[in-house]
């Protein structure tokens, strides 16, 4: 099955191609302007993100929205990740911003949600993957992307997320979770 994935993060595309073998994947335009994300949950933004895209190629089109909750601040950053350290903030900025904000041992929450649209029948669907962890005593692992150095995930006790393997990380991810859901789901169509 062909999908256009409407994203253009590489990393989150390298783990699309990873977690989905068998599918093939085609990119939105490079100039493709970003729709606003303006919903008030992951999967309102990853819905936002497919829809601008299935309406840009005229094809089947998945997009994810995802991020990183801290218990101790009542969820934040959220759906907010991505700016987390204001409006043009990188990854580094980002991780900074984490570990300036939280203690070792604090609970996160990574959270993604991935959705379909088809714009074609008008199908629609969305599947969530969570993955519980803990701030790390102090970044480490050059594996993964974003967050990862500082996120040690509870089924990986004493390894951050990037100090795993692509392929462990998908076991035990958020997004592996929410893939393995929409795969299912595809299946089951
Ligand atoms: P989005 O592209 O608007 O969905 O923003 C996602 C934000 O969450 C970015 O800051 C990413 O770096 C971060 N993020 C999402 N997934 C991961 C992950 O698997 N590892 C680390 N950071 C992530």
């Amino acid at each position: 099955m062909r999908l256009t994935v409407a994203t253009h993060n590489e990393h989150k595309l390298t783990e699309f191609a990873r977690l989905m073998p068998g599918y093939e994947f085609d990119l939105l335009p490079p100039g493709a302007e970003a729709p606003v994300e303006d919903g008030d949950s992951f999967a309102a933004n990853a819905l936002i993100k497919a829809r601008a895209g299935a309406l840009l190629s005229g094809a089947v089109t998945i997009a994810d929205d995802s991020g990183i909750c801290v218990e101790s601040l009542g969820g934040e950053p959220g759906i907010r990740s991505a700016r987390w350290a204001g409006e043009d903030s990188d990854d580094a900025a980002n991780l900074q911003m984490l570990i300036a904000k939280t203690e070792p041992g604090d609970q996160l929450e990574y959270v993604c949600a991935v959705a379909y649209c088809d714009p074609q029948s008008g199908t629609e669907h969305t599947v969530e993957g969570r993955c519980v962890g803990v701030r790390a005593a102090d970044p480490r692992g050059i594996g993964g992307f974003g967050y990862d150095p500082a996120f040690e995930p509870l089924e990986a006790p004493g390894r951050t997320m990037a100090e795993l393997s692509g392929d462990e990380k998908d076991l035990i991810s958020h997004r592996g979770s929410a893939v393995r859901s929409l795969t299912a789901w595809l299946s089951s169509q």
